[in-house]
């Protein structure tokens, strides 16, 4: 049975439903009696939008560990509830990780099993966590991971975008001058680029994805991934700019994917960029045949270029 929710969190099966289905599909639970949990910090990620996207497996680790660290407790209790699960909630996020690892980490030494979750997706990526990992692995304790649902990689695989390389970027900073110094160092990257980023801000980093890394890059806008409102955009990224320019900002959370630069043939614009930049810290030489190395252009075509800009900047 679905039941139609507030609009971040549409979709929600009924829990008893849920709980009779897992019996009948999840092998584990049929086949093998579940095992109980060696001792561990498990990694579990959940759902983005859509409350049946959360693993099986996942399911059976957060029903059985000692305790759910959760970036959101309130939140967390939400995910749980509707799955019928009742585990011991504690928060875990960047304002208390310092004070809580210490604790953390003793009773992981004393062989207790724990699972760390986010307020959707996967921990870790752009969310709290890597410290934690970082420090139990230290310790020598176990860290077990439970794949699932990451907003990066559901964009990316509908976006149309080369996916055989991707370089996941996470958030720009929020400030013009910043944002503009990130983009202009991954304009040369040759594979698909993958941005989280704000309703409200959209609009200005396109501008600004525009003008680094060439109005003519392919692009996509990924919105509302697994919701009621899910919605892919794709264009050039002059085409992207223009159109949320035009509309507004647009409503829900938001991922931006950039293809790599385009070695049959760059713009102009995208040559520009890349040789401006490697102008800031390189000689004329230099920068050209770094750039021509870059995006596969003949030397002495990028050579020609460089002087240009040089002395127009001189
Ligand atoms: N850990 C999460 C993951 O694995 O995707 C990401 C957490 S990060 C704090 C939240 C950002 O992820 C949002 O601002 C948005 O950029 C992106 N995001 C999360 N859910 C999304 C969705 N359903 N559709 C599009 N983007 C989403």
């Amino acid at each position: 049975m679905l039941l139609s929710m507030a609009s971040d969190r549409p979709y929600i099966a009924a829990p008893e439903a849920e709980s009779q289905n897992r019996s009948a599909v999840n092998p584990t639970s049929r086949s093998e009696a579940v095992q109980p949990l060696e001792p561990a910090l498990y990694v579990v990620a959940t759902p983005i939008g859509n409350l049946r996207d959360i693993t099986l497996r996942a399911l059976d680790v957060l029903g059985q560990v000692e305790e759910v660290l959760a970036e959101d407790t309130r939140m967390a209790r939400r995910l749980l509830d509707a799955h019928g699960l009742r585990a011991k909630l504690s928060p875990y996020h960047d304002h208390n990780g310092a004070q809580r690892r210490p604790d953390i980490l003793a009773r992981l030494a004393d062989g207790a099993s724990l699972a760390l979750i986010s307020d959707a997706g996967t921990p870790l990526v752009s969310d709290p966590g890597w410290k934690l990992v970082r420090e139990v692995i230290e310790a020598g304790h176990k860290v077990i991971p439970l794949p699932g649902p990451s907003a990066a990689l559901a964009a990316l695989v509908t976006s149309g975008l080369p996916s055989d390389r991707f370089c996941f970027c996470g958030f720009l900073p929020p400030r013009t001058g910043a944002r503009a110094k990130v983009l202009k160092s991954l304009a040369t990257v040759p594979a698909t680029l993958i941005f989280y980023e704000s309703a409200a801000r959209l609009k200005a980093s396109l501008s600004d994805m525009a003008d680094q890394l060439g109005p003519t890059r392919q692009a996509a806008v990924a919105r509302e991934l697994t919701k009621l409102f899910e919605e892919t955009r794709r264009g050039r990224l002059d085409a992207l700019r223009d159109h949320y320019c035009a509309e507004g900002p647009p409503k829900g959370e938001i991922v931006i994917l950039i293809g790599p630069p385009d070695h049959d043939g760059p713009g102009e614009a995208e040559l520009e960029a890349a040789l401006l930049r490697a102008l800031e810290t390189q000689t004329v030489k230099a920068a050209s045949a770094e750039v021509a190395d870059a995006l596969g252009l003949p030397r002495r075509q990028v050579y020609q270029k460089a002087l240009a800009l040089r002395d127009d900047r001189d």
